[in-house]
């Protein structure tokens, strides 16, 4: 029997991690006969909805279960939510979805609509009530909303793959003892990880901080390179476990809706084709705010202080420059605005300035010499009345094409430069080995 296991929320702040729950999982079931027919999904679901815990990722383990054996199989999984889910936050409301069988289309859109938009709890409720053999949720319930669409993930088009491992308990809350430099020579030697290091800063980006049990993630486009990766990276404290997940990471899975301004919604992310307007603002705290109109109406873009060098390429545009800009849209007093994750130059308006033309005897500079009186040469004096300033193109330092921001400051969602044209489509066939610890 073809077993989905959805589950969402059971981290919080404080610690814990969805995906340690399901590395648990993975050693649980595979001793208790469940063979994988996928590598566990992680999903990161709409990085903007109000109600995110952390990273705002959901799991879906898919396995080929003995038959017969479902009540049992059932209880380790809730028995695992019980035992590690950090019930005492508020923010903190797991949910656990059981799907028996093919994954049905309504399921899929399901998923689709819960990465790009928001849903609501009862919308999860319904289609579980009609597609799903059962499912547990504690507290408000909302962990069912991440639990269904976890189910719905199939992950058929673009994904990438992230190998996790975990720190033991005594290490928890402590200092990660990751040696950087193996972090660095992972990033130059192994071409078909990602995001492991920012290339503007030299910071290492696999290891998060705070308490949670995991020691570092790296990112890459094949279960080989992630391992590969693995065997490189040199840590000073014991590894307690890993596993690799395949997972929508990196594939902007959550921008791919285009809207008009007038139908922008909060907290949606969106991608907008526009010209700008007017020139762009630089507000308190270094972040970057400029207009575009569509047609439709007009609105906010920010690039924010944490972006760097993206900034720059954002105070470049002019007026008149036609871009498609997406992020999340968020609702402030002076209405949305629109948080820069990708900006696309499509054209760039010809801006041009008047100048004072070279010297027509040797080429030199020239100056006014006031007004009527023509220009003069600085070089060797030569002297035309009849000499005007001409206009010259502004050189704009931007070029058409894409700009994204650093690393540092990505989204798990967002697809880095590295991945373009990178893009994979289908399923795993057969996992590698090993794909995971024990
Ligand atoms: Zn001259």
């Amino acid at each position: 029997m073809l077993l989905h296991i959805g589950i969402d929320d059971t981290d919080s702040p404080e610690g814990g991690c969805t995906t340690y729950v399901a590395a648990l999982l993975v050693e649980k079931l595979e001793g208790m006969g469940c063979r994988f027919v996928d590598y566990p999904n992680l999903l990161r679901l709409n990085p903007n909805a109000p109600w995110k815990t952390r990273g705002n990722g959901s799991i879906c383990l898919r396995v080929e279960a003995p038959e017969g054996g479902e009540a049992e199989f059932k209880k380790a999984v809730i028995d695992a939510v019980e035992s590690h889910a950090e019930f005492q936050c508020d923010n903190t409301n797991p949910g656990v979805v059981f799907h028996e069988g093919a994954v049905p289309e309504a399921l899929k859109k399901f998923h689709d609509d819960v990465v790009q938009t928001i849903v609501h709890l009862e919308e999860a409720e319904r289609l579980i009530a009609e597609h799903c053999a059962s499912a547990v949720a504690w507290k408000n319930r909302r962990g069912l909303i991440g639990a269904l669409a976890a189910v719905g993930g199939t992950l058929e088009g673009d994904h990438t793959y992230e190998l996790l491992t975990y720190r033991v308990p005594e290490k928890r809350g402590k200092k990660r003892l990751v040696e950087l430099e193996s972090v660095r020579s992972v990033e130059a030697r192994l071409p078909e990880t990602f995001n492991s290091v920012d290339p503007e800063t030299g910071q290492v980006l696999i290891a998060p901080r705070g308490p949670d049990p995991v020691l570092y993630g790296v990112r890459g486009e094949t279960p080989e390179s992630v391992l590969a990766a693995m065997k490189m990276i040199e840590v000073d404290e014991p590894v307690e476990r890993w596993c690799i997940f395949r997972t929508n990471q990196g594939t902007d899975a959550h921008l791919a809706r285009a809207y008009t301004v007038s139908d922008l919604k909060p907290r949606h992310p969106s991608t907008i084709t526009g010209i700008v307007e007017g020139k762009h603002r630089v507000i308190e705290g270094g972040h970057v705010i400029f207009t575009i109109a569509d047609g439709s109406g007009r609105v906010d873009c920010a690039a924010y202080e944490p972006s760097g060098s993206f900034r720059d390429t954002v105070m470049r545009l002019r007026e008149g420059d036609e871009v498609r800009v997406a992020g999340g849209v968020r609702e402030t007093e002076m209405g949305l605005t629109l948080n820069l994750e990708r900006l696309e130059a499509l054209s760039l308006a010809v801006e041009q300035r008047l100048v004072n033309p070279r010297c027509p005897a040797c080429g030199g500079a020239t100056e006014s010499m006031g007004r009527g009186q023509g220009l003069r040469c600085k070089k060797c004096g030569h002297r035309e009345v009849g000499l005007t300033k001409v206009t010259e193109e502004v050189p704009r330092g931007i070029k058409p094409g894409i700009y994204l921001p650093p690393p540092r400051a990505e989204r798990h969602l967002t697809k880095p430069f590295k991945r373009y044209g990178r893009e994979h489509r289908g399923t795993p066939e057969k996992l590698a080995a090993p794909w995971h610890s024990g």
